[in-house]
């Protein structure tokens, strides 16, 4: 990478490694230190920021490869409102038996973790569909799979339309949860049909989409549900390398007042550790304290798992990548290139702007 953007052989390269006594092959990485001084003496100059970024490009591929392991599925729930998206959670909550374990009690971070008999399944708990569309456009793809909740007595509505273009658009399979099947007024007929027009024909009528009706009050089909998860996760082949170091999303973030800025992460790769430094967006920092969606304390979390992380230098965007790095050193001069790359790029906008107004009034 190194040699092709300087436009010199590979082999120059790894020559003039060996001559500062660093042994290097082909496809290894080198720190973002000695990257500098080989671009320096190759008669680049070098430009700051942009070699941490390629140190960035260089050290993650230098983490892939490990060994790749089933990862529990990411699920959004939408649908429109008061079909039962909400009472929906809450009953699968319910069967989480972790929550007992904690004592009963659940934070809200934007995620959380069910540990059910059927398996385990990661819950993104984003208000409305603004969290989805915002963090797709920031190129930012969590979510494996949606489920659609639509009430029976009530069918397909303009928000259920809307989360069916949004999860097609992301290219997210849908497992459709028709609900609210105990009132008296229930047509889930009705609800296959106005789906069926949509590309959403269950398997029974020679579709390929899985239905579960479920009942959220009656806690009818919550457990059908949670298993029907895990057979769509399945086709999936969900994977991921808990042995690098950790990669994920931001999901939510906010300025904590005890606590200062706090994220919470969904590591996606590899495994996060207490005491492990990062860049997040333009800020950096060092996990001094990492909480799961059961407020409990804890030393280190694996792909799939979201977490509450303490230690960070300023409070990120949802969607943000969080990615762990070396050192302090990296961590820093990564975040505060890309803040001063953010800064020209909003004082270009504002010159850029005023001139327009400028020429407005002439
Ligand atoms: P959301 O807006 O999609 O999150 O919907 P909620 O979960 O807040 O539910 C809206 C309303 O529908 C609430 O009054 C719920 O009690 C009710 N509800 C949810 N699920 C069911 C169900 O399965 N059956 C019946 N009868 N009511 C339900
Ligand atoms: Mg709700």
């Amino acid at each position: 990478e190194l040699a092709s953007r300087m436009k010199v052989k590979a082999s120059e390269v790894i020559a003039k490694l060996m001559s500062l006594g660093v042994m290097a092959t082909m496809n290894q990485a080198v720190d973002v230190d000695t990257a500098m001084l080989i671009a320096t003496d190759f008669g680049y100059e070098v430009e700051q920021g942009i070699t941490e970024e390629i140190g960035i490009q260089m050290f993650e591929e230098a983490e892939e490869g490990g060994e790749m392991q089933p990862r529990s599925p990411v699920v959004t729930v939408m649908g429109h409102v008061d079909h039962g998206k909400t009472s929906i959670l809450d009953a699968i909550r319910k069967t989480d038996v972790a929550v007992g374990e904690a004592g009963g009690i659940t934070q809200h971070i934007g995620a959380y973790h069910v540990r059910s008999s059927a398996g385990d399944v990661t819950f993104v708990d984003t208000p409305g569909h603004a969290a989805f569309t915002e963090m797709r456009s920031r190129g930012a793809q969590i979510t494996d799979l949606v489920i659609l909740v639509v009430a029976a007595d009530d069918g397909v509505m303009d928000q259920t339309r809307e989360a069916i273009n949004h999860a097609q658009a992301a290219g997210v399979p849908i497992l459709v949860a028709v609900n609210k099947i105990d009132k008296p007024n229930a047509d889930i007929d009705r609800v296959k049909r106005e789906l069926s027009d949509l590309n959403l024909a269950p398997e029974d009528w020679g579709g390929q989409t899985v239905y579960c009706e479920t009942s959220a009050k009656k806690n009818i089909g919550i457990d059908n549900l949670m298993e029907s998860i895990q057979l769509v996760a399945e086709m999936l082949e969900l994977k991921a390398d808990p042995t690098r170091k950790a990669k994920g999303r931001v999901v939510e973030a906010q300025l904590d007042k005890g606590r200062g800025a706090v994220a919470t992460v969904l590591v996606q790769e590899g495994t996060l550790n207490r005491g492990d430094h990062f860049v997040v967006g333009q800020f950096s920092g060092k996990v001094r304290a990492m909480l799961d969606d059961k407020g409990r304390p804890i030393k280190k979390a694996g792909p799939s798992i979201p977490v509450e992380v303490q230690g960070l230098s300023g409070v990120p965007s949802a969607g943000d990548e969080f990615l762990v790095v070396t050192d302090e050193k990296m961590a820093k001069s990564v975040s505060s290139a890309r803040a001063l790359k953010a800064r020209e790029m909003e004082l270009g906008a504002t010159s850029k702007i005023s001139l327009d107004k400028l020429f407005e009034k002439m």
